[in-house]
Order: structure tokens, then sequence, then C-alpha cells
């Protein structure tokens, strides 16, 4: 039997891979995933870690965690641990192979002193404003730095002394020496090092001079022996100067290659606008379900498998665009709807009383959760009783033609109980109705027809005494344009905020067997969408439910519109 080598996904990246494989640049394949701990994971980059982790896995290879921790003044803790609880929780697994860039700090500050021997960087006494202007533009050269041709003893010299803490915050970095006329701006003596006196939230204060991104990450590659590090599309021109680095240096030489980063819509995905979003109060948190953010969407009652779906669904592409929300929630919907057991809650409840049930009488039915497969699925014990709560909306008191639902006079079933039909409406002094009378025909149990009559409104119900209180959340999209960017001159994504996108219910009612609910586990209240226990705010015996998404696949209308 021969083993099949060919990848699941095959896309340009593979490709690129196929070709290494076969020519010999590389025998196996290591990418990492390289978060920098300066906010929560979002969509984004789940689209990342699923690609590097899932083409590792494909090609039998490993993947590395590498916290880009270069910048101490943003990191944090919280964000370390964040972010990795959001990688396990989708499914991947980086073993034993946790990094940081900050481990690389001694051998990082030793690469540089051999540029500087090399002549191939120089510390330079331009301020950061200086700096810019000595930059050029894209159509003007840049100028050279009076400090360019510093000897290499006094590079040293220089170097070191602003390793010892003996320079202020700004007053020199360290530079390649490589063209300040070069098309590309990256190449323009970019700065190595800048003088940070900072705590780092895992080296302390060891370090006063910190690496810039660039030079730490084509040399974090390396170090870990990573065959292709693969980043999003911004980067491209960033390559040539990856590639600089380790050529000059002579070390081991990973490949860079770019793809196009995940735009959705009706959301912002860069790490500072969502801080932005926590810090003034416009979401409960980074973990808001609202937020695009991995711990926000699990709290919602996303599932791995959908986002692992999705970024499957989505692929990888050279060109940027912007994936509809819409198909977001298609695949979500499509994973719930085979794994969320069906249950029955309501959510703006209507109290239903059933004159000739005995007053003191109950009883329960035995409702499996997945319907549509009674002999397999389990089940659960669904107690009635003489007064139920049915949903407001399934009652109108002068029904249209096309309304089946509950009506004066009308028959209709309570879902796997009765038959029951309305004699009476009872109101308050506004108008406004406060209860129904019904009888209920004992021959139709278990929601069956007794003689063969025909209903044509199935209604979902809870027992009003064994009713568990519970509050409802229901979410609407963060922003209200496609596109949250989109604002007339001088205004602000944020003007763009939906105030609608959080709608509470206090009083719904739901069938006891949710008492039992787990955090992270979904479940469909019938005809209402999907629901999960919300992980922060529930407290015993105050259940709080979030709705993950409505039942309504927009998708498919969406498909229908563009005429496909
Ligand atoms: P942000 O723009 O939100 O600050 P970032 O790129 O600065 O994101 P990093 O922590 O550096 O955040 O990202 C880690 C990895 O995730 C990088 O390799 C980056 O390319 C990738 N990534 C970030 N955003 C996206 C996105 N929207 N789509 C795909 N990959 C992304
Ligand atoms: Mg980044």
């Amino acid at each position: 039997m021969s083993e099949d080598t060919t990848p699941s996904r095959s896309n340009f990246i593979t490709d690129i891979i196929d070709e290494h494989l076969e020519n010999g640049r590389f025998d196996r394949v290591h990418t990492r995933f390289p978060p920098e701990p300066n906010g929560y994971l979002h969509i984004g980059h789940a689209k990342s870690i699923c690609l590097n982790f899932g083409v590792a896995e494909d090609y039998g290879g490993q993947t590395n965690l590498r916290f880009d921790d270069t910048n101490p003044t943003t990191e944090e803790v919280e964000y370390v641990e964040s972010i990795q609880e959001d990688i396990r929780w989708l499914g991947f697994d980086w073993e034993d192979r946790l990094f940081f860039a900050s481990d690389y700090f001694g051998q990082l500050y030793n690469y540089a002193l051999q540029l500087i021997q090399k002549g191939k960087a120089y510390v330079c006494d331009l301020s950061p404003d200086e700096l810019r202007t000595y930059r050029g533009t894209l159509t003007e050269p840049g100028k050279n730095s009076p400090y360019r041709d510093r000897s290499v003893e006094e590079n040293l010299d220089l170097f070191r002394r602003m390793k010892a803490g003996e320079f202020p915050d700004g007053s020199r970095t360290l530079r390649a020496k490589i063209d300040m006329a070069s098309p590309n701006l990256n190449l323009r003596d970019p700065v190595l090092y800048r003088i940070l006196h900072a705590e780092h939230h895992r080296t302390g204060d060891e370090w006063c001079i910190y690496p810039m991104y660039d030079y730490a990450h084509a040399l974090s590659d390396s170090i870990e022996g990573i065959t292709h590090s693969i980043c999003t599309l911004e980067f491209e021109d960033h390559r040539p100067l990856y590639d600089w680095f380790l050529d000059e240096l002579g070390v081991f030489h990973s490949q860079q290659i770019e793809f196009a980063r995940l735009n959705l819509t009706y959301t912002v995905m860069s790490k500072r606008r969502l801080l932005q979003l926590v810090r003034e109060g416009h979401v409960s948190g980074w973990d808001d379900p609202r937020m695009p953010t991995l711990s926000g969407m699990r709290r919602r009652g996303y599932t791995p498998e959908a986002i692992r779906a999705f970024a499957d669904i989505i692929g990888v592409s050279k060109a940027n665009s912007i994936v509809d929300m819409e198909l977001l929630e298609h695949v979500l919907r499509d994973d719930l709807n085979n794994r969320a057991r069906r249950v029955m809650a309501v959510v703006e409840p209507l109290k239903v009383i059933i004159d000739n049930y005995p007053d003191e009488g109950e009883e329960t039915f035995e409702v499996p959760y997945f319907p549509w497969d009674r002999e397999n699925s389990p089940t659960r014990e669904v107690p009635f009783s003489k007064e139920i709560f049915i949903e407001r909306s399934d009652f109108m008191e002068d029904p249209p033609k096309k309304f089946f639902r509950l009506a004066p006079g009308r028959e209709v079933r309570l879902m796997n109980a009765y038959y029951i039909t309305c004699t009476s409406v009872a109101k308050d002094a506004h108008g406004e109705v406060t209860e129904l009378h019904c009888t209920y025909d004992p021959e139709s149990r278990g929601g069956m027809s007794p003689d063969g009559r025909k209903v044509r409104g199935t209604l979902h119900w809870v027992s009003a005494r064994h009713a568990l209180d519970a509050e409802l959340r229901l979410y609407d999209t963060l922003f209200t344009q496609p596109n949250p960017y989109d604002v007339p001159e001088g205004g602000d994504f944020k003007d763009n905020i939906n105030p609608d996108s959080l709608q509470v219910i206090r009083e719904a009612k739901l069938e006891p067997s949710l008492a039992e609910a787990s955090v992270g586990e979904p479940f469909q209240f019938m005809r209402q969408g999907y629901f999960t226990l919300d992980s922060v705010d529930t407290h015993p015996g105050a259940p709080v439910f979030n709705r993950t998404i409505s039942l309504v696949d927009s998708w498919a209308k969406l498909e229908a519109e563009r005429g496909k």
C-alpha cells in the first residue's frame, strides 16, 4: 500500500512547498504561528492558525507557537495566556514547541554584533523625526545618515553602550547598512534596534534595547529552523529585507510566503481598533459575544469545528478580499444544525390555562433531543401541567388569513404534548392580553391526532410550574455598515457602531432540562435560534443564554440575489 502524501487542501502555498520538497530545498515542513501578545486573537488569526497548523499536519510536519514579544510597552501576560487557550480551543497543538522571540534576545544581539563587524550595520544618532525625513519617499530616494560611515570599532562601542543603558530612549538606533536609494523603502537602512527603557513581561529590565519586528522575525524563524514562514500580504515588500538578514549572516534560510488576510463584513479586525472598543466600553470586554475575537465567538456559541470549516472554505489566495459575514454564519448554522440538541424555550411568554386539565395534575413526556433520529437520540423528560407558557407572537386575537397559530376558537398542536383549542382571552385594563384559556383533547397525547383531524400550527411551550427563568441575549452585528470604515469625511469607524447590537430579554421561560446545560454546549431553542449558556454572567439558579445565531440563513438569499 502506498502512502497518500497529497495534502487535503491544495493551493498556491502547497504548490510552493511541493516544489521545495521536490527540488530538495527542504526535506520537511515546519511552520509557526507568531502572534504578538498585544491583544486577543480574532477570526483573522484563526485563518492563519488553521493554515499554519493545517499545512504542517498535511505534510506530517510541525508547527511552533512563537510569541513575537519585542514590543514591551504593549504586551501583557494576559494576552499570552488567552492566545494559548484560544489556539487549544480551536483544536491545535504545538506540543513542546512554545517559544518567545525574547528567548532569543541574546542571540539576536550577537547577530547584530556580527553585522556590525561585517560593516553591515551602524549606530545612528538621528532622532526619530530626522530618520523619517532622511528616509525619502516612494518617489524620492533617501539620504545617507551622517553617521553611516562610523568605524566598526566605534559602532561596536556605541552599540554595547546602548545595551548597557548609557543613552536615553530615542537618542540612537542600530541600523542596517543597505541602500538609501533603494526603490523598496524597507531596504533604506532599516532600524534593527531601538533604545527603550521598559520592563518586559519576561525579561524584566535585563534589556533596554529591543530588536525591531523584521529583524527579530526573520532570525527567530531561522533559529527555529522554520521552513515556510507564512505571513500576510503587507509583508511582501519586507521579504527582500527578510532574505537580506539571513543571507548576510549566512544562517538557515526560511522561505517567507505571503497570503491575503481575512476581512469580514460588519467587522473590524485590527487589534488596535478592537482594543479601542474594549477600553472605551463599547463592548463588555475582549470576550464580548459581539466581538470577532475567538474568546468572544466561543462565548457566543461558535464551535471550533465551524471556524475550522470556515477557514477551509475561504481557502487562501494572493488577492485581498472581503468575505461576507453571512458565509461565516451559514457555516456555523450548518455545524450547529448537526450537533445542537433541540429544546423548548419561550422568549416572550404568554400564559395559557388549560381549563379541563386537573388542577394539581402533571405528567411528563419523554422527548428525543434529535427528533429526526428518534431511534438513537438521547431523550429528556419534559413536564406538562395545567398552566403553560407559549410565545406571545403565537397568538392573535384577530388573525389574518395566513396566520395558522393560536386564535380564539382555533385548535393547534402543542409540540410533543396535546391538541389545544382556545376558548377565551383575558385582558388587562389597557386591552393587553394577559392570559388565554384553552381546553385540551386527552386523546391527542404526544401531539398525535386522535382521529385523523389535522391542525395547521405546532407551538413550542413550557410548563409554567416547572419553567426555568432565564435571561436571553440576542445579538446583531456590532456595526451597521458592511464596511465599518465607510464614514463621511472627518468621521470615525465608531460612528458605525450598531446601537441595537444587543437585546436583553429578562423573563424568558425555559424547559427545566436546561438547568443542566453546561458551558460550550449548543442548543437549538426550537423556532428561536441556536443558544448557549453564557460563561461569564451565569450564576447559580440565574442562567443567561446567548443566542449564537438565528435560524434564518441569509446566505442562500444573498447568493440568489447575486444570481448564482
Ligand atoms: P492586527 O492587524 O490585528 O494587529 P497583527 O498581524 O499585527 O494583527 P499578529 O499578532 O502579528 O497580529 O498576528 C499573528 C499572525 O496572524 C501573523 O502571522 C498575521 O499575519 C496573522 N494575521 C493577523 N491578522 C490576520 C487576518 N486578518 N487574516 C489572516 N491572518 C492574520
Ligand atoms: Mg503583526
